[in-house]
């Protein structure tokens, strides 16, 4: 069994760029809301940035959310490039990562690695098309920067 570090060596690809946590986010935001914010607790599109854009403030119940809301990503303390790295490691290689090569390679503890990895198993099963998404757009922003 080899390492993640070994299957860079012998040139298999990995769909690995950095990302700003602003791209992670408006990549979040275009799949999920096509761009334009809505509310996860009222549903309402009308919203004012808050945090340069990173966060909004809806005009109709008051609340501030960020469009990790309702997804995986929410309250984990893990950035969102990590789990977007994760998705990616996951995608090109699903039988190679371990708890303990994932906590290597993003740098998390292995319960946090583990933690992810059930996370994305689960949105897997039940949101299929979120996942498949999210994997597109990462291979398509890759492909454009190559
Ligand atoms: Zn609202």
């Amino acid at each position: 069994m080899h390492s993640l570090a070994d299957s860079k060596a012998q040139g298999n690809r990995l769909y690995f760029m950095e990302l700003s946590r602003r791209e992670c986010i408006e990549l979040l935001e275009k799949i999920r809301w096509g761009g334009e914010p809505q509310c996860p607790y009222c549903g309402s599109r009308r919203a004012s940035p808050m945090d340069k854009g990173l966060r909004h403030h809806c005009n109709d119940c008051f609340t501030s959310y960020s469009v990790t809301v309702g997804t995986i990503f929410h309250k984990t303390h893990v950035d969102l490039q990590k789990w977007f790295r994760t998705i990616e490691l996951l995608a090109q290689q699903p039988q190679n990562i371990t708890v303990r090569a994932l906590a290597n390679t993003i740098e998390v503890s292995k319960d946090t690695a583990a933690s992810m990895l059930n996370r994305i198993k689960t949105l897997k099963r039940e949101d299929p098309n979120f996942l498949k998404e999210i994997c597109l757009a990462l291979e398509k922003r890759n492909n454009k920067d190559n």
